[in-house]
């Protein structure tokens, strides 16, 4: 299916999906800490996207168990949230969605618990940075592959596993649309991106070597060398000017 074109009032929907899924994220941010389980997120997320009107488009979503992933060090994506108790200097991405009147909002952040790793820190804050870089990327009249270029060309040079096969994704009526948007790719090839279609970007990068392998509970993507991996991920509206990210960091609450 084709990227669609939303409208004034698909967007205000999205805009307001993407508010449940940033609060959620400022009341993760707030509750990690060492001795929290990764089910303690979980049941947060829940009851925030309850308390605000939305539903969860992760939980039961082809089965999945869970009203967020939670991928603890050397998971990449899809950890399923449970009883694994959270440690100092351990990292967690969170991957967090919600819907509102039928569209969707997806963003994943990846936390550190207590004090960090120097590497583990540069892994985070480059992780980031190369979702700005993809971001800034998402503009009308670039071809689609302008943004995984923009990833890779700041990922690359500093080393990192840039995980190929997960990556970003359409979004709107549903939470993965097409087309596919890999954290990869040329610059010049893919549809042209147009005003008004909405995207999830959603670099990983691992410390290692980029080789992934799903564990046996069929969900939880790791990295095959199980170095440490990050995860960062906004949804964002195509405009004319600067692309306008639908799921803010609501800084500031966040201390
Ligand atoms: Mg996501
Ligand atoms: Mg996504």
């Amino acid at each position: 299916m084709a990227i669609t074109i939303k409208n004034e009032k698909e967007i205000e929907k999205m805009r307001r999906a993407g508010h449940v899924v940033s609060e959620c994220h400022v009341r993760v941010a707030r509750a990690i800490s060492p001795g929290v389980t990764t089910g303690d997120l979980n049941a947060l997320v829940r009851d925030t996207i309850k308390e605000l009107g939305a539903t969860s488009n992760f939980y039961g979503h082809q089965g999945f168990p869970g009203y967020i992933c939670a991928s603890v060090n050397d998971q990449i994506v899809h950890g399923i949230p449970g009883k694994r108790v959270l440690h100092e200097g351990d990292i967690i991405a969170v991957d967090i969605g919600a819907i509102v009147d039928g569209f969707h909002g997806d963003s994943a952040w990846t936390y550190p618990v207590g004090e960090i790793s120097a590497d583990a820190e540069r892994l985070l804050r480059d992780t980031e940075a190369a979702l700005y870089e993809g971001i800034a990327a998402a503009r009308a009249g670039n071809h689609l592959g302008a943004i995984g270029h923009a990833v890779e060309a700041y990922a690359a040079p500093r080393g990192y596993g840039i995980v190929k096969g997960y990556g970003g994704h359409g979004i709107g009526r549903q939470m993965w649309e097409e087309p596919h948007i890999p954290n990869v790719g040329d610059a010049d090839r893919g549809i042209i991106l147009r005003k008004g279609m909405t995207v999830a970007i959603e670099p990983m990068l691992n410390l290692g070597d980029e080789a992934t392998r799903v564990l046996g509970d069929q969900w939880t993507v790791v990295t095959a060398d199980r170095s440490w991996s990050a995860h960062f991920e906004h949804t964002v509206l195509i405009t004319n000017g600067d692309p306008e990210i639908l799921t803010p960091r609501l800084v500031g609450v966040v201390q």
